[in-house]
């Protein structure tokens, strides 16, 4: 029977591109997004996954549509933590709400989600987390003290996990992006986008179906023997030791 998948996020952007490699791959595919619903409905009929609204930082709602994506799909073998967001600002001026959403939305949602399915992952035998960590999260980044100290939390929490899964068949392991073309850059500036393509050794963003074929790689049981990893798909702007 194939496996279920959700992954946060799944509807737009790289979370698509997860989603609709997954769904190709004959995986059962639930795909959570926060609010924008068009964007949502759009990708179901498009590559024909299911869609659940709920907020990945809140545990509650968490715990509500991890019930209902059940309901419907059975277990979840496979979860991939990639909703996120960015509240960019120098830290002089960051201020307390911009730091909670993004430790939330970013950070506590892989706690949340992934709590709530531990204990299936366990008492099944086989499990896999993959979080969507970034290349910020390795090397830091100017404005983003919130991002960077989320994106960094998730390698460690992988780490923790890795340790804890792998006498039960779970893995967990990091993919951290470089720049990847989706909206989430139409935040940054035309002008710094710019300068960070300048400084990507590829000489181009990258394309979110490459972090997707990472993900698929990691869920796979080809790849049981990778255990808290952290796997950097950045042409090579970054080169983590
Ligand atoms: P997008 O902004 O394109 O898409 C974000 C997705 O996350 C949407 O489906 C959105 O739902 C969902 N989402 C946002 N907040 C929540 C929430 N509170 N609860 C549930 N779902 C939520 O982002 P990207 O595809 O660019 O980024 C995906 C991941 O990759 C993020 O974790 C990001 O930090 C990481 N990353 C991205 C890089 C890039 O260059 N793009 C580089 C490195 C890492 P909705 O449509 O409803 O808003």
């Amino acid at each position: 029977m194939s496996k279920t998948v959700l992954v946060t996020g799944g509807t737009r952007g790289i979370g698509r591109a997860i989603s609709e490699t997954m769904v190709k791959k004959g995986y059962k595919v639930a795909a959570n997004y926060a609010g924008n619903d068009a964007a949502a409905q759009e990708c179901a009929e498009a590559i024909g996954v299911k869609v659940y609204k709920f907020d990945v930082g809140d545990y509650d709602a968490v715990t509500a549509g991890l019930a209902a994506i059940e309901a419907d799909l059975g277990p979840i073998d496979i979860v991939i933590n990639n909703a996120g967001i960015t509240r960019d600002a120098p830290f002089h001026k960051m201020t307390k709400d911009q730091w909670q959403q993004v430790i939330d939305v970013d950070l506590t949602s892989a706690f949340n989600v992934t709590r709530q399915v531990w204990d299936g992952m366990r008492e099944r035998g086989w499990g896999r987390v993959i979080n969507i960590s970034s290349i910020n999260g390795q090397k830091g980044q100017f404005t983003q003290a919130n991002y960077s100290a989320a994106k960094a939390g998730l390698i460690g929490f992988t780490k923790a996990l890795a340790y804890e899964g792998a006498k039960k068949g779970i893995t967990s392991n990091c993919v951290a992006p470089g720049y990847i073309d989706t909206e989430m850059l139409a935040a940054v500036k035309p002008e710094v986008l710019e300068g960070i393509i300048a400084t990507i050794p590829v000489g181009r963003l990258g394309k979110a179906e490459e972090i997707a074929s990472m993900c698929a790689y990691l869920a796979s049981d080809e790849a049981a023997f990778i255990n808290g990893a952290t796997m950097t798909v950045n042409g090579a702007q970054y080169i983590a030791g």
